[in-house]
């Protein structure tokens, strides 16, 4: 006899899932394609194409090999990856940190994220979570019991939160205010400026920021985008994010790692070492590689998704669709033509053999929205233009 198998009430809560839907039409439509000897062109991961640099693969084959690397790993990562981060975050950021109190190793950064609230999250607390944003931040919240506010990104703000317009309350409940920039889904960047206001905002309302920087190294603006953690006051009230997983097309290798105010760290170790044994160590190695190179990988990836990013926006552009400037990250949001919901035009984009993601999936403030990426080779990129173009609307 089987048992009566139940889960547990934060999974029964889990919001549902927008999307079945399309799911069928995207397989019937592939189905479809394939008899006719073609293929759906999918735009709707944010996933690279495009294999990890050799010299890192190869640090990771011989660490693979060395025994030392075959034990439990530390939870907080080993002193190399921890002082390569820190030595990153100065080349890059100028922000200097102590490799021992303020970084720690993550499996990925989204186990970070997620694990996060479980430190900092009593049932009852206030999250300050942007909409749209990465879904993790209010999943996570919600796991603790604690309560999500949606902080609405608007197109007329340049999709950044109007500190302003958070209603007194509100802000004095708050616990943890969640930030992403350069944004996912929206390709949109932060300045210092802004940095230093939300500085200025967490310090009043003794809020915690929690800045998500997995972008950082994927733009298209001249200047490079900053880092949380350099403006002043930003180590006394946030921790920031990072990954290596976009930067060096290391999305299957899960390596990544948090840096900021040393109880924050503490308090996300003090999770992970009753949850995690850390990331493998040969893992460890290689990123400590990637992370000391000179860098010009990097310079490639993001020359490569550039190319790439014109070809989308400039075709789509050409075919009279509102394609909102993305300024960093592989993700591009085009608007909705008129009298469509997110979900309309993402099936529209289907029928035509294009899969999108309807960005109201990244909340309720994506509505008006597809989410396109550019993680496929610039020749696809551009017969995926060519079948847009080709919808009647
Ligand atoms: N943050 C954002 C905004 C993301 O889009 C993602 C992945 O797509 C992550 C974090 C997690 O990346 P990883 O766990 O690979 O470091």
């Amino acid at each position: 006899m089987p048992i009566d198998i139940a889960f547990a009430d934060r999974i029964q809560q889990l919001p549902p899932y927008l999307f079945a839907d399309i799911d069928r039409q995207k397989k019937e439509k592939a189905a479809e394609l394939a008899r006719a000897g073609s293929a759906l062109i999918d735009l709707g991961i944010g996933d690279p194409d495009v294999a990890t640099p050799a010299d890192i693969v190869a640090a990771m084959q011989q660490a693979a090999a060395e025994a030392r690397f075959h034990r439990y790993p530390s939870y907080e990562g080993m002193p190399a990856f921890r002082e390569a981060a820190a030595g990153f975050y100065k080349q890059r950021f100028g922000v200097t940190l102590d490799p021992d109190r303020e970084v720690v190793a993550l499996i990925g950064s989204k186990e970070g994220i997620a694990h996060f609230p479980v430190a900092f999250v009593n049932p009852g607390d206030l999250v300050l979570v942007p909409d749209p944003g990465y879904p993790v931040y209010a999943t996570w919240t919600r796991f603790m019991g604690g309560e999500v506010h949606y902080v609405r990104l608007r197109r007329e703000n340049g999709f950044l939160p109007d500190l302003d317009a958070i209603p007194a309350e509100v802000a004095r409940r708050a616990k943890v205010l969640w930030i992403n920039y350069p944004n996912n889904p929206t390709a949109a960047l932060a300045s210092r400026d802004f940095y230093r206001r939300m500085v200025e905002f967490a310090a009043k309302h003794n809020i915690i920021v929690a800045s998500d920087l997995a972008y950082s190294e994927i733009y298209y603006d001249r200047e490079p985008p900053p880092s949380f953690l350099e403006v002043e006051g930003a180590r006394e009230v946030g921790i920031e994010f990072h990954s290596l997983s976009k930067t060096y097309n290391m999305t299957g290798w899960r390596i990544g790692f948090a840096v900021g105010n040393a109880k924050l760290v503490a308090g996300l170790g003090k999770v992970k070492t009753n949850t995690d044994s850390g990331a493998f160590e040969a893992v460890q190695a290689a990123a400590v590689v990637a992370m000391r190179s000179p860098q010009a990988v990097v310079d490639e990836i993001r020359a490569r998704y550039r190319e790439r990013m014109e070809a989308l926006v400039a075709g789509l552009r050409g075919g009279g669709f509102d394609v909102l400037s993305p300024r960093a990250t592989f993700y591009c949001l085009i608007a909705n033509p008129a009298g469509l919901s997110s979900v309309e035009f993402a099936s529209r984009l289907l029928q035509a053999g294009v899969v999108g993601t309807p960005a109201n999936g990244f909340g309720p403030g994506g509505e008006g929205y597809v989410r396109l990426t550019v993680c496929a080779p610039v020749a696809t990129i551009r017969e995926a233009v060519e079948r847009i173009r080709r919808i009647r609307l």
